[in-house]
Parts: structure tokens; sequence; C-alpha cells
């Protein structure tokens, strides 16, 4: 009996423990906000880029730059490889776990004429498993000449083409998106391709358009698509050095890794 008691007096002395203590703190909230939160980890990004027809390291030296300016905590990891041309198969990639220890991995690479099925499928899967990405530009029409259409259903556009430089008006459609925040409605782009696209994939969501001078037809400029567990961010601008020094682009590549990185 005596021991029943003592018992039923500690489980009573426990929760009143319990219940005066700060619950949360155990778990390492408070809402006093005495306890001082761990600081959160930096996103590892990595960024792949190289191959035809632009200053790869320019744009990411802007990339870079335009994060550290808005407060945005990267471990950046930059990949240059492959060359200057349209067809090569990148060294980073012989690694079968490439992807691994990276939060959101950027593609601004151009290879068009690189077309091996299974080179592409080791860079798709994992995306489709849930590594976060950016694609920029030309990355859009990287491995345009494959006839599997992995790359392109995980980019969420398909384009093989684009017209030519201009400074391209942007109407955006999705103004609640949070990568779309404080876009300007009267923007214009600084010198650059107009991208067309042929198709839009189906778990696409097109945020912003630019409207074709020869057709007058609207083209997907920005976009998110989900890729089976994978976030994509996508723009089809980004040739020039001018766009890589436009701080509406940048502000919006820096929102986009963001949201990818899920911050
Ligand atoms: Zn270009």
């Amino acid at each position: 009996m005596m021991n029943q008691k003592l018992t039923v007096l500690r489980l009573f002395s426990c929760l009143i423990f319990l219940a005066s203590s700060n619950f949360a703190s155990l778990f390492g909230q408070s809402p006093t906000g005495d306890t001082p939160q761990p600081p959160r980890k930096n996103i590892a990004v990595l960024l792949i880029t190289g191959g035809c027809c632009h200053d790869y390291d320019f744009q990411s030296k802007a990339m870079q730059l335009a994060a550290q300016e808005r407060g945005l905590p990267i471990d950046w990891t930059i990949v240059n490889q492959g060359g200057k041309g349209t067809k090569a198969t990148i060294e980073f990639y012989n690694n079968p776990k490439w992807y691994e220890g990276f939060d959101v991995v950027i593609h601004n690479e151009c290879f068009a004429d690189t077309d091996d099925a299974d080179y592409i499928r080791r860079i798709t899967k994992p995306h489709y498993e849930g590594v976060n990405a950016i694609v920029i530009h030309c990355a859009m029409h990287t491995y345009r000449s494959a006839s599997i259409d992995d790359w392109r259903e995980f980019l969420g556009v398909t384009s093989r083409h684009h017209e030519h430089q201009s400074k391209y008006p942007v109407t955006v459609v999705k103004n609640d998106h949070p990568i779309m925040k404080g876009f300007p409605s009267d923007y214009k782009s600084a010198m650059d391709e107009l991208y067309i696209i042929e198709k839009v994939w189906p778990n696409t969501t097109v945020l912003a358009t630019s409207k074709s001078e020869k057709t007058g037809d609207e083209q997907p400029a920005f976009w998110v698509n989900q890729y089976g567990k994978g976030r994509v961010f996508g723009t089809t601008y980004g040739h020039s050095n001018d766009t890589f020094s436009d701080k509406v682009f940048l502000e919006t590549l820096v929102n986009g890794i963001r949201w990818a990185a899920g911050r």
C-alpha cells in the first residue's frame, strides 16, 4: 500500500514538474525567447556551369555576390567543366553520388549536343528523388540533341531555339509566389535572348512571361516545376553579363535559391 502511494506521489510530482517547467524548452523552443536558437546551417549550393556561348566565371561570381549582399548564407561548390564547346560529358558526374550533401543544384551549363541517355539520367534521377534545382538560360538547350525527354521534363519546359536579343518586358502571372515578391510591374530584361517554349510540362507553374517581338506570343520566362520529389525553379533569361548585372534578375535568382532550399 505504501509503495503504491509512493508511486502515485512520484507520478504526480513528475506531472507537476512537466507542467511547471517550460515544456517547449525541452524541444529547443522557448516562447519567452530566452533560449537562443542554434544558427541555421548555410545552404549547400552546387553550381554546375560551363560549355558554349556565355561568360560563366562572371555569372558565377555575380550569383555569389548577389546572395551575399542579400544575406542568404550559402556554402558554394562551383564546378566549371567541359570546356567551351556544345558537346561534353563532365567529369564531376563520374561520381555516382555527385549530388550528395547539396541542398540545391544550380544548372547554368550549355551542352546542346550531348545526347548520351545514361549520362543524362545519372543527372536527372537524383533530382527526381528530391534534389532541388535552379535551371538557367542555356540549361534549357542542354541535351537538346537527346532523344529522351527526361532532362526536359526535369526542366519543366521544352525549348529548342531562341529569338533575337532585345530588352523584353516581363509580365508576372503569379504575383503571390514567393519568388516573384517585389518584382516590378514595369520591368524589362537587360539585353537578352527570348527562348521559345514548345511545351510546358504538366507539373510546371508559369510565374512570368515575355512576348515575342516577332509573333506576339507569350513565352514563359520564369516558372517552377515539381519533378518527382524535387522542386525546380527556372528562367530562360541569363545570356549576357548585363543580365547578370541586373538587380531585379539577381534578386529573383536569390529568391529562387531560397525557395528551392525551403527557406
Ligand atoms: Zn545565350
